[in-house]
């Protein structure tokens, strides 16, 4: 097993983490560090960076300055094409409105999360439907998207997240968008699959959410300006 498997090894370090949009600075100096198994809120006021550290953090961003390792590689040292099998592998995202393909059926859009991981077409439908069934939705595999609740569009978009089996799920305001049943059961899926080995860092503006997670990382003008541990 290598050091970046073990439990509790760090599976994303910040170190001094920069990023500026010209005279704006989202990040001003990021030091984090997410062991394998953690489930880790990211709390803070609108603005403070939270967003633009987990773009960051999943590689969909660069930083302007300072140290990214993901599953112990450094992401500055690599070109854009080693980045993007490296966030193939290892991060799976999650988004406050879903984002998926309108015409797609639910295991269409969940196959395709393995579209760079070289899974064959009827391997990667079979793994979908694995993984809509353990999000609850093994009912729901050819439903598109304008057939489904707002709760239902967000397990799909987790099934997505989780069929390559990611060492990081990030999650950015992933309740934001739903009525307050359907992102209680958005969190009972995030805490099952954390249970189950998935480390999970989430963005929330819920602060009931926020405060029944283990760890707490809050922003505040693009720092991490404490931590609370319960
Ligand atoms: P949060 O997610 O906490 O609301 P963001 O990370 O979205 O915060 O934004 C942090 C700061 O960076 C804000 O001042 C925002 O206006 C700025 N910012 C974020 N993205 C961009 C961008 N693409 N271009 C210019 N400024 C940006």
């Amino acid at each position: 097993m290598s050091a970046s498997t073990e439990s509790g090894a760090p599976v994303l370090e910040l170190r001094a983490v920069t990023r500026t949009y010209g005279d704006t600075t989202a990040l001003g100096g990021v030091d984090l560090v997410v062991r394998r198994g953690e489930l880790v809120a990211v709390v803070g006021p609108s603005g403070s960076g939270k967003s633009t550290m987990l773009n960051v953090m999943g590689t969909l961003d660069r930083p302007s300055s300072g140290s990214v390792r993901i599953a112990g590689h450094e992401v500055s040292e690599m070109t854009d094409d080693a980045v993007s099998r490296l966030r193939a592998e290892h991060v799976g995202f999650v988004f406050q409105h879903f984002h998926l393909a309108a015409g797609a059926t639910a295991t269409k859009n969940v196959a395709d999360g393995l579209l760079y991981g070289g899974v064959p077409r009827r391997q990667r439908r079979e793994r979908a439907r694995e993984a809509l069934a353990r999000v609850g939705l093994g009912h729901r595999l050819d439903h598109r998207p304008h057939e489904l609740s707002g709760g239902e569009k967000q397990r799909v978009a987790i099934a997505r997240a989780v069929v390559g089996d990611p060492t990081l799920l990030l999650a950015d305001e992933p309740t934001g968008a739903l009525d307050s049943v359907s992102g209680a059961a958005v969190v009972t899926l995030l805490r099952e699959l954390n249970a189950a080995g998935t480390t999970v860092v989430v963005i929330t503006h819920d602060r009931e959410l926020a405060a029944a997670l283990p760890r707490r990382v809050a922003m505040r003008d693009g720092l991490v300006d404490a931590e609370v541990a319960s």
